[in-house]
């Protein structure tokens, strides 16, 4: 299930992902989406924070080894329970970046 961080906490969680090697990451995948948050009541799961409406948020989820294949079946069903975003707005780091490239662009905005 995915994890709901306020921008700050967020964005410093995306970028200690970014610019690892695929090794490091022995085959499991984290899954990062940055959005307009558009739900009422949430907290940062790290600071507690308290993130509103309109809001900036980021959802991150890992995945698996063996969750790899249904990954492009994924609809980004909870993603969009809590947030408006753009396929841009998603980053997976561990696997083939193409894996996201090939996900139908109806799920995104
Ligand atoms: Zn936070």
């Amino acid at each position: 299930m995915p994890m709901l961080y306020c921008e700050k906490d967020g964005e410093k969680y995306l970028q200690s992902f970014v610019g690892r090697t695929k090794e490091s990451f022995e085959g499991e995948a984290v899954l990062v989406t940055k959005g307009r948050v558009i739900v009422e009541g949430c907290r940062c799961d790290k600071c507690n924070v308290p993130i509103k409406y309109n809001d900036t948020g980021y959802l991150i989820s890992f995945w698996l080894a063996d969750m790899e294949e249904d990954f492009p079946e994924y609809g980004f069903g909870y993603e969009h329970d809590y947030l408006e975003f753009k396929k841009s707005d998603v980053r997976l780091f561990g696997w083939d970046p193409e894996l996201l490239a090939n996900i139908s662009s109806k799920y995104f905005y």
